[in-house]
């Protein structure tokens, strides 16, 4: 545990830390990454094994959706970070600013603030960690207190792929060591988890003007069309719902489904949840694990009497397998739920697939767009025109066609969401452009020429300024260059102050 009293010293030598390393010329901060991938890929049993012993996922699961994403990770920015990183020139459009050149350069915001959650301990602090210092930032990274293992893991990967001591530093703790880093005021937050604590860090990120970057809940949708491969939608859904036991932000939580396909889908569902084997992570065999915490089973319990007190109907599921242990819940298929219930509104986070019928596409979309979250959504279709269509009127983040939640491995991916589920990006392109600054460097090609707007102003400067205007702006081609004389002379006679 770091004492919060700690952390004002962490960020301290993380500066001292980061200005060396930002030093470093790119070359060198990719090279660290391959070092990096080569550490992780030779110790991918041992952090499987960690990863399902504390957090309760099905090794395969450890193997594919954490290990596997941060091998690619480390490969994809050693390669791209380059290009993505350097300065780029940037070409003026306007005829008014052809006499200078610039560029943009991409700088480290310095020390971030990264706080994850326990759903994906090693993927999701790793994910933001690799692009953060490839950019050449130092990170705190505060690791959830449920997952502390995997946190220290994530340090010492690091530490013995070479990063210089400092740039990476682990504090362990609750919220309150959390609340500490942002007071200690780190220059941006990388924030990962619910919503209700996603509320309090943007609130004091504002109070101290630090930006955030906010990967909060998720309440996924998936669309059936009647002429999906049923077969496979089915399997995708009980994969989607259930997997990491259902807490994952991407987990499909509501499903829409034409009506003329509902019963039959829901029955292929329901036959296909009943084959999962529940048990404990470490065995080979084992589908579902258990939910993180007690707590986390008692909110679906809730949600699920509420639905039932609401009139929907339990298919399979929805009892604890206590001979297994307390956090042990049967994957669950419910069917006559609607809108009103919890269920439906707030994150389940649990292994609980909802099916809705719907008449036709236009009410699956409404549908799934009455939701306080956006993260992603899923449609399942033969056409791809329609999928794509689809996909356009979706209020979410991400959109996958004919797949499920695999966009979060796939490294040019985008990830974030709208509404309550947050703000910002990690990943791809667009997560790196998150943990730099975008500096402006402008430089004049005639240095040794006043610019006209330099004071000096006059009856005769404001005739000249408009037929510059004109010359700019004007309709037609010639009445551009009709002013063109009047306002080049006298923008140009030389500045008189
Ligand atoms: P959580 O909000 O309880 O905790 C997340 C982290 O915040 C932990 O490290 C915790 O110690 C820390 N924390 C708690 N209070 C804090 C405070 N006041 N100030 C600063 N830090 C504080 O979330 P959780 O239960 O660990 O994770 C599950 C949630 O995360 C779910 O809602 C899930 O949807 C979400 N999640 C989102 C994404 C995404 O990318 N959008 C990914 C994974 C999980």
């Amino acid at each position: 545990m770091t004492p919060p009293g700690e952390v004002a010293r962490v960020l301290e030598r993380a500066r001292q830390a980061q200005a060396e390393w930002a030093q470093k010329p790119l070359r060198e901060r990719c090279a660290l990454l391959r070092r990096l991938r080569e550490v992780m890929f030779a110790r991918r049993q041992e952090i499987a094994e960690v990863i399902t012993r504390e957090a309760g996922k099905p090794r395969v699961e450890s193997l594919l959706s954490e290990v596997m994403l941060i091998l690619d990770t480390a490969d994809y920015y050693a390669r791209k970070a380059p290009k993505m990183l350097r300065p780029e020139r940037v070409p003026h459009h306007s005829l008014a600013v052809k006499a200078k050149s610039a560029w943009l350069q991409y700088e480290p915001w310095g020390v971030l603030g990264v706080i994850s959650p326990w759903n994906y301990p090693i993927s999701i602090p790793i994910g933001v960690l690799i692009p953060a210092i490839v950019a050449g930032n130092a990170v705190v990274l505060k690791p959830s207190e449920l997952t502390a293992w995997c946190g220290a893991l994530v340090g010492e990967l690091f530490e013995q792929a070479g990063l210089p001591a400092g740039v990476l530093q682990i504090i362990q703790g609750k919220g309150d060591v959390g609340a500490a880093l942002i007071e200690g005021g780190p220059d941006k937050v990388i924030f990962t988890g619910s919503v209700a604590t996603g509320r309090r860090v943007a609130e004091a990120c504002a109070r101290k003007l630090i930006p955030c970057v906010l990967e909060l809940g998720g309440k996924d949708a998936m669309i059936v069309l009647a002429d999906a491969d049923l077969e496979i939608a089915s399997s995708a859904a009980v994969w989607g719902s259930f997997t990491n036991c259902g807490q994952a932000c991407l987990s499909v939580e509501r499903l829409y489904v034409e009506q003329s396909v509902a019963e039959k889908f829901t029955q292929i569902c329901v036959a296909k949840t009943r084959k999962l084997k529940v048990g404990r992570g470490l065995d080979g065999d084992t589908e579902i694990g258990p939910m993180i915490r007690a707590g986390q089973v008692t909110r679906v319990e809730e949600q699920l009497r509420d639905a039932v007190a609401r009139g929907a109907r339990v298919r399979t599921g929805g009892a604890r397998r206590t001979e297994l242990g307390d956090c042990f819940f049967e994957p669950t298929v419910v069917t006559g739920v609607d809108h009103s219930m919890l269920l439906m509104q707030e994150e389940t986070f649990g292994p609980v697939m909802a099916i809705c019928p719907v008449v036709d596409a236009a009410e699956a979309v409404r549908l799934a767009n009455d939701s306080a979250f956006g993260l992603g959504a899923t449609v399942w279709t033969r056409s791809a025109r329609r999928g794509r269509e689809i996909a356009g009127q979706l209020k979410v983040g991400t959109v996958m066609v004919n797949d499920v939640a695999s966009y979060f491995a796939i490294c040019e991916a985008p990830h974030g969401g709208r509404g309550a589920s947050g703000w910002g990006r990690t990943h791809s392109k667009h997560g790196l452009l998150e943990l730099v600054q975008v500096k402006y460097v402008d430089v004049d090609r005639l240095p040794r020429v006043p610019k006209s707007w330099w004071y000096g102003y006059s009856e005769e400067l404001g005739v000249a300024a408009d037929r510059f205007l004109e010359m700019l702006f004007a309709p037609t081609f010639r009445e551009r260059l009709g002013s063109a004389r009047g306002a080049l002379k006298t923008l140009f006679r030389g500045h008189r102050i």
